[in-house]
Parts: C-alpha cells; sequence; structure tokens
C-alpha cells in the first residue's frame, strides 16, 4: 500500500511542476505583450454620412478608424441625431462634414459631442448656386455627385489626416493618388456615356435638386420636386410646374431618390405621361449588399438608370 500512496503523492507534485511550469510562459507571454497591441490605437474618424466615409475610407487605407454618424439610408439633411450617435463620437480625433448648409444638425451635434477637431471637405470650392424656388441664391451642398469635384473632397481629407496622423503622410498621399485615378475613370466613363444620350433628351427629372454638379459638369439640364431635402414639401404648385416641364420637353422617364418616398414623383410621372425610371442614390450609399456600397458604385448605379430612362437604345 505504502509504495501505491508514495507514488500517488509523486505523480501529484509531478502534475503541479507541470501545471506550475506549463503555464508560466503563457503567463509571460500575456505580460510581455505592449499595452497598444492589445488595444489598437489608431486615430478615430467620425463622417456625417456614408459618402463621406467611403471616400475617407479610400484615403485613410489602414491607418485610421472611419465610420459613419448616420447609418446607409438615412435622411441627412434634416437627421435627428440619437444618444447612441453621441455615444459613437466618444475619443473621436477627427469628424467629417461636407459643408454648403447640408447637415443641418451638425453644429448642435459637435457642441454635445465636445470640442473636436472637424473639416469641411467642401470649403475653398466654388460652389453651385440653386435657383428658384425657396432656397434661391443658396449653395447646393450636392457636390460629391461630380467625380472631378470629389478629388477636391481628397485632397482636404489628405490634409486633415495629416495633422491627425504625422506619420501617415505617405500612405495618405499615395492612397489619395490611387483614388483620384479611380474617379478620372468615372470622370470619363460619366462623360462618354452622357455625351452619348440624344441632345433632347439630356433633361434628368428627380425628387430633389440634388444633380446640379454632375448636370452642370456632363452637359446635362436638371429639374426637380423641390431644392433640397430639408425643404422636400410636396405642393400643388411644384407638381403643376414640374408636369409641364415634362410635357413641354416631352421627357420619357423621371427619377426620385432612396431617402425619400417617391409617391409624388410617381404620381407626377402618371399624370406627365412620363415613366417612372426607379431610385437614384445621392444622400447615401446602400447597405454593404446592396446596388451602391460605394461612390464609385453609386455613381454606376445612376448612370445605368439614366441611360434605361433616357437613351432608347440602351440595353442592360
Ligand atoms: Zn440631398
Amino acid at each position: 500500500m505504502k509504495p501505491t500512496l508514495f507514488s500517488f503523492k509523486k505523480y501529484i507534485s509531478l502534475f503541479s511542476l507541470l501545471v506550475i511550469f506549463g503555464l508560466t510562459p503563457i503567463y509571460f507571454s500575456i505580460n510581455r505583450v505592449p499595452k497598444e497591441e492589445l488595444k489598437p490605437q489608431k486615430p478615430y474618424v467620425l463622417t456625417t454620412f456614408t459618402v463621406l466615409a467611403d471616400i475617407a475610407s479610400n484615403v485613410a487605407g489602414d491607418r485610421l478608424i472611419v465610420k459613419s454618424i448616420t447609418k446607409p439610408g438615412a435622411e441627412i439633411h434634416g437627421y435627428q441625431f440619437t444618444p447612441s450617435d453621441l455615444i459613437k463620437a466618444k475619443g473621436v480625433d477627427l469628424i467629417v462634414e461636407n459643408g454648403l448648409g447640408l447637415e443641418l444638425w451638425i453644429r448642435k451635434f459637435t457642441a454635445s459631442a465636445g470640442n473636436t477637431r472637424r473639416v469641411v471637405l467642401s470649403e475653398g470650392m466654388e460652389p453651385l448656386m440653386i435657383e428658384g424656388d425657396a432656397y434661391s441664391g443658396r449653395p447646393n451642398p450636392h457636390a460629391w455627385m461630380s467625380p472631378k469635384r470629389t478629388m477636391h473632397y481628397v485632397d482636404k481629407l489628405v490634409s486633415a489626416f495629416i495633422a491627425i496622423d504625422p506619420k501617415g503622410i505617405n500612405t495618405f498621399k499615395q492612397n489619395a493618388e490611387k483614388y483620384k485615378k479611380q474617379l478620372l475613370a468615372l470622370d470619363n466613363e460619366l462623360r462618354l456615356h452622357l455625351d452619348s444620350l440624344p441632345l433632347d433628351q439630356r433633361v434628368l427629372v428627380t425628387c430633389e435638386g440634388a444633380f446640379s454638379y454632375l448636370a452642370r459638369d456632363y452637359g446635362m439640364e436638371e429639374a426637380y420636386l423641390w431644392p433640397v431635402n430639408s425643404e422636400s414639401q410636396v405642393t400643388p404648385r411644384r407638381m403643376t410646374n414640374l408636369i409641364a416641364i415634362i410635357k413641354e420637353r416631352n421627357i420619357p422617364t423621371i427619377f426620385c431618390e432612396s431617402t425619400v418616398s417617391s409617391e409624388a414623383q410617381e404620381q407626377v410621372a402618371k399624370e406627365s405621361g412620363a415613366s417612372f425610371g426607379g431610385s437614384f442614390f445621392v444622400d447615401s450609399l446602400s447597405n454593404s449588399d446592396g446596388p451602391a456600397p460605394t461612390l464609385l458604385d453609386l455613381q454606376r448605379y445612376n448612370l445605368r438608370l439614366i441611360k434605361k430612362g433616357l437613351a432608347p437604345k440602351f440595353v442592360n
């Protein structure tokens, strides 16, 4: 019996030793990991809407964390931010805004979020003014809808990112050049396709006047139900005016946008004899599994819709 007891004790001691020495390397290896590796401390950037988050991510690459305050599909002009949006702003290093009166809620948001560094991407740009209607004389905020103007946004982002992450200067500049090449390719594509539309069909009829920059830069005209979504009241006068333009110009197809109801525009289509050609993505990207998860996808999706509606022989 004794030898058995002795061996049992020996096994227990051996087991204890194995446990102690077996676990020691794990304990030390945990202690050896530097704090910054346990919790990555990349600078944190928050944009007001998804389109800006996409442009910012292209410039930031892996160096920064980029998130959007508003979610895909949100109406961004008169957005009502929530307590969870403010929680998202905790520890933020930079807030990225469009400006030109787009985000009516942003001053209140930044005041609630504390004093945070901000960059306004449209700053320094010559804006197009809204003509006619209640917003006449105010700048049109949708400058990202024309790729060459998006390049201005990219340059502003590079400077703002260098200020919060100076060591990333080369990465930001390289990423910006790469993204600008993609924007230039898109610019050529838009020019080529929109130039191929019949001259008398180059009128873009939408719900919001969000296509002013695209129309100006690519030789189109525009007509809309309301100038900006923050003032999106559908009045009989606005509907009658639009119906008259559609009939006079013999416009075959009219459109709306994904962040607003298309009900009134479908009514306009019905009464004017035009077809309703679907909704564009403008103020928001789609979800990642939708047709416009990036700005480049958004532009190409809209272009297909325009061609389908306005180019009679277009098949796709
Ligand atoms: Zn808008």
